[in-house]
């Protein structure tokens, strides 16, 4: 492994608390976000995926007959959970080959008369193919959910990700780009669906002095330790006991608990994220200008593929993602840098039905290409903490790492 950077690296850029921000003030969150990203009002949510759970639970009672949620394999394990916890079917959908989006044809072979919701992702804040789920629903009736969880401020066309499906939602969980430690953002386009969103959270979601609390608490400790001086605590080492015990699943926090808390967002983590999302827009261009810097770099690594925005997106960069040519190159890499400090690591772990904890809600189905992706892909952090230095630390180490593959095909570089 390399040598350890002595200040830790988040794996990916969040926007980073300021003393100010703590307080008090105007629990306005919601409709400023709205305001700044030009959507419909928002509707504040305790986390990502309660904000998905509600949305499922509102379209189930639409249309009660349907219960299937068609979802990419490779996602984010807590897609799985609330599927299974509004009492819906999960049906997952194969990748693209080297992507993150679903298959078309893979896709029209899984929707029919049952399925409720297609859930096209917007991964790593690169913008998913929505156009192509909203046809494939629209073919059968069923209703499009953009999960825009690690994409707030993801732009198709100028307009917010979210907007073109039916419902969207975003993430404002810790080290998710604007965090209240835990925190989701519900939007529909239509006005009649938004209503019955909000009344399906006024039946279902409580107000819980116990959960506030400890997102509170949990909140100040985010404000505290995220910054290198104090993300070894809370990440690095963590992370390295995981891998230590051979247990990867763990080590990126992949191993969610299988019920998901409900309850209001209290005023004052409001106000926090309200004071934070002020400098949302200036960090996210930031973050886009440090990306746009450093991806040609990666692309002159023979071996290395790294996504960027397609054809009229802006997409939000967290992170890069890359794909190497297989695991074993993907694991070497990992070998030298994963537990090194420098932010990089992997995004989720496994295709979902190849996590053990979830062999009870994620039915077996062959997925090769989400296999694929899984095997291939790593994440290096954008945060802007990294330097360019490191950042060429971790592209000299990519190089030798695919050093032989390059001598035995000198033509397949780039
Ligand atoms: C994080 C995440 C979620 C869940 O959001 P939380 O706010 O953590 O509950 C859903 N989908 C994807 C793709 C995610 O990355």
């Amino acid at each position: 492994m390399l040598p350890r950077r002595p200040r830790e690296l988040p794996p990916t850029a969040g926007l980073p608390l300021q003393a100010a921000d703590l307080r008090p003030g105007a629990a306005t969150l919601a409709s400023d976000l709205a305001r700044q990203l030009g959507t419909p009002p928002l509707q504040l949510e305790c986390s990502g995926t309660a904000s998905l759970l509600i949305a499922l639970t509102t379209l189930r009672e639409l249309q009660p007959q349907r219960r299937r949620v068609v979802v990419p394999a490779f996602t984010c394990p807590l897609v799985a959970i609330a599927v299974q916890q509004a009492g819906l079917e999960l049906q997952l959908c194969d990748l693209r080959l080297g992507h993150f989006d679903m298959d078309p044809a893979a896709l029209r072979t899984v929707c029919d008369e049952r399925t409720l919701a297609i859930i096209p992702t917007h991964l790593a804040g690169r913008v998913a193919d929505v156009d192509d789920a909203m046809a494939a629903a629209r073919d059968v009736g069923a209703y499009v959910i953009e999960d825009a969880a690690q994409a707030l401020g993801a732009r198709r066309d100028g307009i917010s990700v979210g907007c073109t499906g039916d419902i969207g939602f975003f993430s404002l969980a810790a080290g998710k780009g604007l965090s209240i430690y835990e925190g989701g953002l519900l939007l529909a386009r239509d006005p009649g669906l938004r209503q019955r969103l909000a009344d399906t959270a006024a039946r279902l979601v409580p107000r819980r002095f116990d959960w506030e609390c400890r997102r509170c608490i949990e909140l100040l400790g985010y404000a505290a330790l995220y910054r290198p001086g104090g993300l070894r605590l809370a990440y690095g080492n963590p992370l390295r006991r995981g891998l230590r015990r051979g247990d990867p699943v763990a080590a990126v926090g992949d191993d969610f608990a299988l019920t998901i808390p409900l309850h209001r967002v209290g005023r004052w983590r409001q106000a926090v994220g309200a004071h934070a999302a002020t400098r949302l827009p200036a960090f996210l261009d930031q973050l886009a200008a440090q990306a746009q810097r450093r991806l040609p770099r990666l692309r002159r690594i023979g071996g290395v593929e790294v996504y960027d925005d397609s054809a009229g997106t802006g997409g939000t960069w967290p992170f890069l993602l890359l794909l190497l040519p297989d695991q074993k190159y993907r694991d070497a890499a990992l070998e030298q840098l994963w537990g090194a400090g420098m932010g990089v690591s992997r995004l989720f772990i496994h295709a979902l039905p190849d996590y053990a904890y979830l062999s009870a809600i994620v039915p077996q189905q062959d997925v090769p290409h989400a296999r694929d992706f899984a095997a291939r892909s790593l994440s290096i952090s954008n945060s802007p903490w990294m330097t360019d230095e490191d950042f060429e630390t971790i592209c000299r180490t990519l190089e030798a790492v695919l050093a032989p593959m390059r001598a035995s095909s000198p033509h397949s570089a780039g």
